[in-house]
C-alpha cells in the first residue's frame, strides 16, 4: 500500500511524507524539509509518528522553503539525504560536516530504492540549479509529487503518466498575481517559464496526465497572497469532473490528511 500526507505546503515551508507497506516492511520518505525540526516533529506526532519512524529525506531543490532545515534534520537523525549534485553545490552541503555516505546523489531518470519504495526523480523547469521532483511507487501504485516548476515540459508530462495520485502545484491565479503588490520583477519571476504553475497551467498539466486510474489529486504550494483554495479547486474540478468543493487542497500550515494512492 502506498499513502502520503503533506505536512505543510508553500513558501512558509514544505514537507511531505510518503509511506509504502509491503507485508511487515514499512518504509517512509520525507520529501523536503522546509520546516524547523521541532515543528516537523510536532506535525509528525500529530500523525502518530516520530522522527525515528522515518527512513530518509529527499530534497527537491535549494530554495529555503524546501531545503531550509535539512542540515539540522540530517545531523539529528543520521538518515540518508538524497539531492541532486546541483542542489548539493547550491546549498553548500559539503560544509555541513555530515559523515561520508549520508548525502546521496539523486539523478534525473535514475530510480533508487528506499526499502519498499521505488523513487524516480525527474528534472523540472524551475529557477534552481538542478531541481528534481519525484515519482514514488510501491511496485503497484504510483504517486507523483510535483511543485515548483514554471511550465509543464514534455519530460514532466512523461514522468507523471499513469500515476494513481498526484500532489500538484497550483501556485497562483494569473489575475491575482498581476494585481498583487509584489514588485514587477517578482511577478515576472513567478509567472515566468522557470517560476511556478498557475491554476490554469496546473489544470492543463492535470488534463495531460489524467486517466481513469487517477484516484487522488491534492492541490499544493498555493500562494497565500496570489491564490485562494476555491480558485485552485475550481480549476482542478473542471478537469476531474467533480464538485469544486471535493478537490483536495494542502493547507500551508496543516498540510493534508493521509491519502492512499
Ligand atoms: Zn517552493
Ligand atoms: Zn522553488
Amino acid at each position: 500500500m502506498l499513502r502520503f500526507k503533506n505536512l505543510g505546503s508553500g513558501s512558509a515551508g514544505n514537507a511531505t511524507l510518503v509511506e509504502a507497506r509491503d507485508g511487515q516492511q514499512v518504509s517512509r520518505l520525507l520529501i523536503d524539509c522546509g520546516l524547523r525540526v521541532s515543528e516537523l516533529r510536532r506535525r509528525l506526532q500529530a500523525a502518530g509518528l516520530e522522527l525515528s519512524d522515518l527512513d530518509g529525506l529527499f530534497v527537491t531543490h535549494e530554495h529555503s522553503d524546501h531545503v531550509g532545515h535539512t542540515h539540522r534534520f540530517a545531523q539529528e537523525t543520521g538518515l540518508p539525504v538524497w539531492m541532486s549534485e546541483g542542489t548539493r553545490l547550491a546549498c553548500q552541503a559539503e560544509l555541513w560536516g555530515l559523515p561520508s555516505g549520508q548525502l546521496q546523489t539523486a539523478r534525473d531518470g535514475v530510480t533508487f530504492a528506499l526499502g519498499a519504495l521505488a523513487l524516480h526523480p525527474f528534472t523540472v523547469p524551475h529557477d534552481a540549479r538542478e531541481p528534481l521532483q519525484l515519482r514514488c511507487s510501491d511496485g503497484d501504485r504510483s504517486l507523483g509529487v510535483l511543485t515548483d516548476l514554471g511550465h509543464a515540459s514534455a519530460h514532466v508530462v512523461q514522468a507523471l503518466q499513469g500515476c494513481h495520485a498526484l500532489l500538484l502545484e497550483a501556485n497562483h491565479d494569473v489575475g491575482m498575481l498581476s494585481r498583487s503588490s509584489y514588485p514587477a520583477f517578482l511577478r515576472q519571476r513567478i509567472a515566468g517559464p522557470l517560476g511556478h504553475l498557475s491554476n490554469v497551467d496546473a489544470a492543463a498539466l492535470l488534463q495531460a496526465v489524467h486517466h481513469p486510474g487517477l484516484s487522488c489529486v491534492v492541490a499544493a504550494h498555493l500562494s497565500e497572497r496570489n491564490n485562494t483554495p476555491s480558485l485552485a479547486q475550481a480549476a482542478f474540478s473542471a478537469v476531474l469532473g467533480c464538485l469544486a468543493e471535493d478537490v483536495l487542497v494542502a493547507d500551508p500550515q496543516t498540510g493534508s490528511d493521509w491519502h492512499t494512492a
